[in-house]
């Protein structure tokens, strides 16, 4: 979703900002903006489209000023425009917002707003923000109760941060349910060139600032500038200024400030070698699935064991697992309901967090809520953490961003430790996700004795020899993938088809075309195919079907059968020496075997993942920025 960035201190604001939104692209946006402080004015510069629209208007009229709020939209009120970008000015162009989120009550507030002489001039549901904080500000005379009063107004959810021309050295940033992080920099050593080797110094008074701060909507944009990192919490407003940072909460209570080192690096969150992030991270999976592993493994008086990290739960007591998920965590969740169901036979009900929040849910004794969410941030199934935990139903977090709302709010942790996936079109959080419910289901199966000593021990053989078969699979399948690539690129739709195992990872392989390819793509329990799909079978048709030597292997092969007898261009994904099935196929991806059949989703998944790459590329299609698409859905 959207990106907030601001920025205080000794270098020229708009240079480190456009960098700091270049860090946020990948939550998904569609215009961005900037406002600099200068001159007892605000400064501002916006452009629809990509963020090198506004780079380049930067570069044609730089801005000059030290503090500064940036912003990448993603539009829910208004369409992508100029006008509608933010941020938003009140009418006598002295308050300038930058705001995530949604301002549900934004209809009434705007009339309200007019009636007092308020001209708007866009349609966003933001613009009442700058309007309200600056009749407040007018009235009352202090920024700081101005921003307490208008908050008290808003309903919904949201972040967002403000600045008062005539405060040029101040930032109010505000958080109510989309996540706000600051980062403190360097003390501030005016000898210091700035980033583009400029040497402008910021002076106040002859003194220096004491300390560079910043906001970000996540932390990868604070970087290179910021070395310790405070996560805002909901109901709570900073106050950065040259005398730092004072945190409180809405109601004007202090908070202390905990700051701690930022954990992630600048080369973590660059591309390398690759031509996109999501290359580097589909490349990256062998090492993600070996750390992931290597951190659930101890060796104990009888040998590797796995441990889990401290849930705070009695995992025998539980009877009842709930998973809240959307998008491609939701079939992990799927492949995780198998792994507990057969590994350790508890009921298990898989739900997405948008619908899941809007029931009323059955809470009983031992059931366990599992939210799992790449970012940590997905607004739905924080929503249905909170409903879970309101019913006093324990909810454990499946997530990669440990520092995240999600983890904060559960009540255990299973952390993922993909390192930054920031494609939008998640690859390896997939499979680590897939991997960690596998070992999660292990521990509660050896919690409740259902596994025994040696199923344990060849469970960590087959998980142990996933990287080396994933980076074999990898390897293995790419020619193939790229001639289907070749052929496929301009099918209009595509269906995927898989039974058990795989038919989770039927709907990720379609997710993923449609995502990043724009082609129309439904994956299928194979079983329900003719009961309708099948009607869309033509020589044109694509269908891509799942066929592991497993249980379902027979069934599969059926319905392959079934497809070539109406002429629809049949892909298999299988072992690669399976010649039956080569035969049958019009394209093989040939994948290793794994030892455990139900870790062989992590390994049939690449090459669709591939796929879904390859056809986006020669579609001329933006793989790390599909239109429309954000990588963490903070607004519902
Ligand atoms: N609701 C606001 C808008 O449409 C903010 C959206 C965002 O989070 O980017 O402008």
């Amino acid at each position: 979703m959207c990106g907030i960035a601001g920025y205080l201190g000794p270098k020229t604001a708009d240079s480190v900002l456009i960098v700091a939104l270049e860090r946020l692209k990948y939550r998904g946006y569609d215009s961005a903006g900037m406002a600099v402080m200068s001159e007892g004015e605000i400064h501002l510069r916006k452009a629809a489209g990509k963020l090198k629209h506004l780079a380049d208007k930067l570069e044609a009229q730089p801005l000059s000023g030290h503090c500064g709020i940036a912003h990448t939209r993603w539009a829910t009120h208004g369409p992508p425009t100029e006008a509608n970008s933010h941020p938003h000015l009140s009418t006598d162009g002295r308050v300038a917002v930058v705001h995530n989120g949604i301002i549900e009550n934004h209809e009434p507030l705007r009339r309200a707003l007019k009636d007092q002489g308020g001209i708007f001039v866009s349609e966003t549901d933001t613009e009442v923000i700058p309007q309200l904080i600056s009749t407040l500000y007018r009235a009352g005379g202090d920024p700081l109760a101005a921003v307490r009063a208008a908050v008290a107004r808003l309903e919904g959810s949201f972040a967002f941060a403000v600045v008062f021309a005539d405060q040029p050295r101040r930032i109010i940033a505000v958080r109510q349910g989309s996540p706000l992080i600051i980062g403190k920099g360097k003390a501030y050593d005016p000898a210091e060139p700035n980033r583009e080797g400029r040497t402008e110094v910021f002076t106040k008074g002859g003194s220096t600032a004491a300390r560079e701060l910043m906001i970000a909507s996540d932390a990868p944009a604070l970087l290179p500038h910021a070395q310790q990192v405070c996560f805002l919490e909901d109901g709570h407003l900073a106050d950065l200024s040259d005398a730092g940072v004072a945190i409180s909460t809405f109601a004007g209570v202090p908070v202390e400030a905990k700051f701690k080192p930022i954990e992630v690096t600048a080369e973590a969150v660059s591309k390398g070698s690759f031509d996109s992030f999501m290359a580097k991270e589909i490349a990256e999976q062998p090492t993600v699935l070996a750390r992931l592993l290597e951190s659930r493994l101890r060796t104990g008086a009888s040998g590797v064991e796995i441990v889990e990290p401290d849930l705070g739960l009695d995992l025998k007591a539980v009877n009842h697992v709930v998973f809240l998920a959307a998008g491609t965590s939701w079939h992990a969740a799927l492949l995780g309901k198998r792994f507990l169901e057969q590994l350790a036979r508890i009921h298990v009900e898989v739900d997405i967090s948008s619908e899941y929040r809007y029931r009323n849910p059955v809470a009983s004794g031992g059931t366990l809520v599992v939210a799992i969410s790449q970012s940590g941030e997905t607004a739905d199934t924080l929503a249905g953490l909170r409903l879970a935990r309101a019913k006093f139903i324990p909810v454990v977090a499946l997530v990669n961003v440990v520092t995240s709302t999600i983890a904060r709010e559960s009540n255990g942790v299973m952390p993922l430790l993909a390192g930054p996936e920031i494609g939008v079109a998640s690859t390896k959080a997939y499979t680590a996700q897939v991997l960690a419910l596998y070992l999660f289901a292990l521990q509660v199966a050896k919690a409740k004795g259902l596994l025994t000593p040696e199923a344990e021990q060849q469970a960590i053989a087959a998980a142990r020899a996933l990287p080396e078969q994933v980076a074999a699979t990898l390897r293995e399948t790419e020619e193939e993938v790229c001639e289907a690539a070749d052929l496929f690129a301009s099918a209009q739709a595509t269906v995927f088809l898989g039974r058990g195992g795989e038919h989770p990872t039927a709907l990720e392989g379609a997710l993923k075309l449609k995502e990043i390819a724009y082609v129309h793509a439904i994956g299928y329990p194979a079983g329900e195919f003719k009961h309708g799909p099948i009607a869309l079978v033509t020589s044109h048709l694509p269908v891509v079907c799942m066929v592991p030597k497993d249980a379902m292997y027979e069934k599969m092969l059926s319905n392959l059968q079934e497809v070539r007898a109406r002429s629809g261009r049949i892909i298999t994904v299988g072992q690669k020496d399976d010649q039956h099935l080569r035969d049958l196929s019009d394209h093989l991806f040939g994948v290793r075997q794994a030892h455990d059949d139900l870790l062989q989703p992590i390994l049939s998944v690449l090459p669709l993942q591939r796929y879904a790459y390859h056809v986006a590329r020669r579609r001329d299609c933006d793989v790390d920025q599909p239109r429309n698409l954000a990588k963490s859905v903070t607004v519902e």
